[in-house]
């Protein structure tokens, strides 16, 4: 039986909230629980849009975070397809779309990210994609079959983690890809020009063109339709279909209206939680894309758009919303899967950050392991089709210990002796 009298919101049906939900079960919270998502479907993760799901190998029922029957048996109420417009901080309630309003003791918001625009002509023709929601993948899915089918031209805007695995996707349809990036590497903010250089080949293997150091300037259409993509060095791509992959904003607009704090934006903005991932207001809590956390571990404050971050973030948020002592210090973590590449990558070392990388193993062969150091200590580390060293590679991050760079590129020395 549910008791009516404590009452935990939820805003947000994404992979964050509905593990918050899943955990606040767990724990035996026995008020009501009420999740919140604006998308129509129930809550899904979002890995498979840009690999599996997309390349046409799993099916869509396999995306989902929960059977659709679990929500009923474990008394999580749901409102699908209904934004929440406001929160009260004062009256302790947020208001939804259809203006019902309804009262919380504790507030989630895990509300992630949204695709940025691109800010130029040409973007309202039809053949001009993001890729955040099902719906996206489901209609960029039929676009690729259909511009593999018709040796058609894909340009994508951007070769992060989410242009790269389209750009993937998209050759195995047998589509022509160009991606435009203004930096001279893929993946540029998040593994420096050292290990991008391994994407670019990668990639170009795999007949993608990249063409670096250029952004797009338009998007040129004849009758609503795209027909090129030009970018500020004067040239013209062919195009049928464009994506834009140039990354994603918290969705902090609501907590922001609501007077919570805010993360700067050189933190990646979003919504400012302290280590147990708490807001300014101590009844409402945030997890997920959209929470800037002040990172026990790392000392500053991150904003993680990872799906690891959003599975572990929920529910951690949950418990502390029961009042539980949580320090949310996770090792940042994250997947990836391009062709027959596969990696893991854990830590966090933006270029600048360190002044070293280490190689160990064989990169031509794309089976090692990258580590980026700085004054000798592993600030983070990338397995590339090697598997079960994620669990030494984070103990060598959160050790903070100076480490042999010779020892750590000789895959002879075992990692797990290097601590
Ligand atoms: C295509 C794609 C591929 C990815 N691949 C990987 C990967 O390989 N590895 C990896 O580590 N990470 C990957 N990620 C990132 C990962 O999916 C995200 O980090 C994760 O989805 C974040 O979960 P979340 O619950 O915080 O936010 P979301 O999944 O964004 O869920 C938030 C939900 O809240 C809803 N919402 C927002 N505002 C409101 C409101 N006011 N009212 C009601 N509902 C609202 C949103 O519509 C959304 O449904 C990928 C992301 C994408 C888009």
């Amino acid at each position: 039986m549910v008791d009516a009298h404590r009452t935990f919101v939820i805003v947000g049906g994404g992979l964050a909230g509905a593990k918050a939900a899943e955990t606040l079960r767990a724990e035996g919270f026995s008020g009501r629980v009420i999740l919140i998502g604006d998308e129509r479907d129930h809550p899904y993760e979002r890995p498979p849009l840009s690999k599996g799901y997309l390349a046409g190998k799993e099916e869509r029922d396999s995306v989902f975070a929960h059977e659709t029957a679990w929500y009923a048996g474990a008394d999580v109420e749901l409102h699908l397809g209904q934004p929440v417009t406001a929160i009260d901080r004062e009256a302790r309630s947020v208001r939804l779309g259809d203006n019902t309003v309804i009262h919380y003791d504790r507030l989630l918001l895990a509300t992630g990210a949204e695709p940025r625009r691109l800010d130029i002509p040409g973007t309202d023709l039809v053949g001009v994609h993001h890729l955040r929601r099902l719906a996206h993948a489901d209609r960029l899915r039929n676009v690729l079959a259909a511009l593999g089918r018709d040796n058609g031209h894909l340009v994508i805007a951007g070769a992060g983690w989410i242009g790269l695995e389209v750009a993937s996707a998209a050759r195995g349809y047998g589509a022509e890809v160009t991606v435009v990036e203004p930096e001279q590497s893929p993946l540029h903010q998040v593994i420096g020009p050292e290990v991008g250089q391994i994407f670019t080949d990668l990639h170009r293997e795999h007949g993608v063109r990249f063409h670096f150091g250029a952004r797009l300037t338009e998007i040129v259409g004849q009758d609503g339709l795209v027909l090129a993509a030009r970018t500020d060095d004067g040239e013209e791509h062919p195009a049928h279909d464009v994506l834009a992959a140039i990354g994603a904003a918290p969705r902090s607009a609501l907590a922001d209206a609501a007077g919570l704090a805010m993360a700067d934006r050189a933190h990646g903005g979003g919504i400012a939680v302290d280590a147990s991932l708490r807001t300014s207001d101590p009844h409402i809590f945030a997890a997920g894309d959209v929470a800037a956390v002040l990172h026990p571990l790392l000392g500053t404050r991150l904003r993680v758009e990872h799906w690891a971050n959003a599975l572990n973030s929920g529910p951690a948020a949950a418990r502390a919303m029961l009042g539980q002592e949580v320090a949310y210090d996770r090792v940042p973590y994250f997947f990836s899967d391009q062709y027959d590449l596969g990696l893991e990558y854990s830590g966090w070392a933006p270029p600048g950050s360190y002044d070293q990388v280490v190689i160990r193993g064989d990169a031509g062969k794309r089976e090692f392991i990258a580590f980026w150091l700085k004054d000798r200590k592993v600030l983070a580390g990338m397995n590339v089709n090697v598997w079960d060293v994620t669990e030494h590679i984070q103990r060598l991050v959160r050790s903070g210990r100076r480490i042999d760079p010779h020892a750590l590129g000789d895959p002879s020395v075992p990692l797990e002796t290097l601590l």
